[in-house]
Order: structure tokens, then C-alpha cells, then sequence
């Protein structure tokens, strides 16, 4: 076991040094790709199952990387998470969806808002609000338009910080979704304190139904939460009717999930809203 335990040691020092150097061009590679414009975003319908409409978008970046092809965000978010460079990726997709919503406006359709994923560290920064402001402004996009899903581990950071930050969000119209709800180490104690509008119940809870007796249990306790909280619910990941009829019957009736849409491309959800938000 000694010898094994050397052995890792050693793996782990080679394994780091390369680390080391490899993140450092994977930074390189992430900042290139923002000024050689290879992310684009996918936006995912959200349905409301009670009117069976659509109800808004989930936009989500995709980075087309020349050589290696498709790379999934779960591989590059964490990495430019470590440093300034997730604020970069994160005001690109602020000002690609506000630059969106606008286009929508500008051809008649009907729009429907866009939730915008912003990483902790981007959320807390210097400017985050002044940024969202100015854009609503310059592209004529009331903040209601707008939503943020931010995770748990925000709520890590300063209270009072955090409080002021939602209370400016809060001032533009902009709703505040707790991403992944459940899958981090916060206490409840931020859920009475902050301005939250929305719990967002993570996949992992959501493929739980139906799989044992107590994969139920989760989304139910979540969605009683939100209820006697006085906030909205949506389960994202819901790929079976059967989980949508659960959910349905537990009171969660704002879905996102491949049972009813993939991530879509611009041109696609365009489609959508112009079909008049057909599901
Ligand atoms: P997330 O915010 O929890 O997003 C949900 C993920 O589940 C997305 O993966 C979505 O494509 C996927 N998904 C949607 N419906 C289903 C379903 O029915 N079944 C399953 N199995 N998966 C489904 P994606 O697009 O690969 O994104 C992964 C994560 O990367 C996101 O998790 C989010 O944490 C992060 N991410 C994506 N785009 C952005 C972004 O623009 N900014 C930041 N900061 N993070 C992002
Ligand atoms: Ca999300
Ligand atoms: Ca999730
Ligand atoms: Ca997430």
C-alpha cells in the first residue's frame, strides 16, 4: 500500500505539473476563441405545462473549437471559472441574448424573456450591474425580459452583498433563479433572506422519478419549499412523460427538458416564437 501510495504521489506531481501548463493554454485557447468568435449560444425552450406554451429560453454556450470540434461547456466553464475570464465569457452572453431580444422585438414577434447562466465570481464583480444596465439601454430591452441563474454557491459570498446586488436586478425587472437548487452545501437560511424569484430543480433530482420510491421525494420536498416560500419552481432535464406527469401532479408546471425540446439553435427558436409559442 506504501509503495502504491508513492506511486500516486508521483502520478499526481507529473499529472500536476502538466496541469499546470496545459490550463494555461486552455486559457490562451479560451481567450482566442472570444476574439476569433467560435462560442455561439443554443437557447432551450422552457414550457409552462398549464397554458402549454413556451415561456422563455435557457441560453447555453457552445464553443466550436476549430480542430478538436464540438467542446461541452462542463469542460471549459470550470476552467475559466479559476480566473477573470468566465466575467469576459459571461458579458459576451449577456450581450449576445439582450442583442437577441432585441432582434426579436424589431421583427414583430412575440418575445419571450432568455435566463442567462452567471458564474459566482461574475455575479459579485465590480460593474456586473452597470454592464446589465447599459445593455437593456443601448438595445431598448426592458430587464424583464432577462433572467439570471446564478448557483447556491453565491450565496458563499457576503450576505449584504448579495442582497444588494438581487435588490438592483430586482430594481431593472430582472428575475433571479437558484440553479442546481440542491446540489450545494448553502443552508436554507439565504432562501428567506434574499429577493430570489425562481428554484430551478437540478436533473439529477429530476432522473430520479419513477427510477426508486424515493427519487419523488427530493422534487417533492422542493417544490413544497418553493410553494410555502412563495417562489416559482421549474425542473429542468425532464426527457419522459412520465416525469412531467409527476411533476405536473406535485405542482411543478414550468418544464425544461428533452422531452419537450433540445437546446435550439437562433434561427430555431426564432421559428418557435414566429409558430406563436406552439410546444
Ligand atoms: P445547467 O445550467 O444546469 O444547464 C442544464 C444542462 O442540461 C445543459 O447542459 C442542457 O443542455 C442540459 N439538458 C437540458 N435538457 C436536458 C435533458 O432533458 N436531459 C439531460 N440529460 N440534459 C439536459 P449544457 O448545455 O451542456 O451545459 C452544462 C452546464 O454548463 C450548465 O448546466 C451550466 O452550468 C454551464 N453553462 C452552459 N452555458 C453557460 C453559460 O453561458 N455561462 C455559464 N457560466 N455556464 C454555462
Ligand atoms: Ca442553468
Ligand atoms: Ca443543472
Ligand atoms: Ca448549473
Amino acid at each position: 500500500a506504501k509503495q502504491n501510495g508513492r506511486d500516486n504521489a508521483k502520478f499526481f506531481e507529473a499529472f500536476m505539473a502538466n496541469e499546470v501548463s496545459s490550463r494555461f493554454q486552455y486559457e490562451q485557447q479560451i481567450k482566442q476563441a472570444l476574439a476569433q468568435q467560435q462560442f455561439h449560444l443554443l437557447y432551450q425552450p422552457q414550457i409552462d405545462t398549464l397554458s402549454q406554451s413556451v415561456m422563455g429560453f435557457e441560453a447555453l454556450i457552445r464553443w466550436q473549437h476549430p480542430d478538436k470540434g464540438m467542446i461541452s461547456p462542463v469542460e471549459f466553464i470550470p476552467i475559466a471559472e479559476e480566473s477573470n475570464l468566465i466575467c469576459h465569457i459571461g458579458d459576451w452572453v449577456l450581450q449576445q441574448s439582450i442583442a437577441l431580444l432585441s432582434a426579436w422585438q424589431t421583427a414583430g414577434v412575440a418575445v419571450l424573456p432568455i435566463a442567462v447562466n452567471i458564474s459566482g465570481r461574475q455575479f459579485v464583480a465590480e460593474g456586473f450591474i452597470d454592464t446589465i444596465a447599459s445593455l437593456l439601454q443601448q438595445h431598448q430591452v426592458d430587464g424583464s425580459l432577462l433572467k439570471i441563474e446564478i448557483t447556491e454557491g453565491v450565496f458563499l459570498h457576503d450576505m449584504s452583498q448579495c442582497i444588494d446586488i438581487m435588490a438592483a436586478l430586482k430594481g431593472m425587472g430582472v428575475e433571479i433563479s437558484v440553479d442546481d437548487f440542491g446540489t450545494g452545501y448553502s443552508s436554507l437560511h439565504y432562501l428567506k433572506e434574499l429577493p430570489l424569484d425562481i428554484l430551478k430543480i437540478d436533473k439529477s433530482f429530476v432522473s430520479g422519478i419513477g427510477d426508486q420510491a424515493e427519487g419523488d421525494k427530493i422534487c417533492e420536498a422542493i417544490i413544497q419549499l418553493a410553494q410555502n416560500l412563495d417562489l416559482k419552481v421549474i425542473a429542468e432535464g425532464v426527457e419522459t412523460q412520465e416525469q412531467a406527469n409527476v411533476l405536473n401532479v406535485l405542482g411543478c408546471h414550468l418544464h425544461q427538458g428533452y422531452f419537450y425540446d433540445r437546446p435550439l439553435s437562433e434561427s430555431a427558436a426564432l421559428r418557435l416564437l414566429q409558430q406563436g409559442q406552439r410546444t
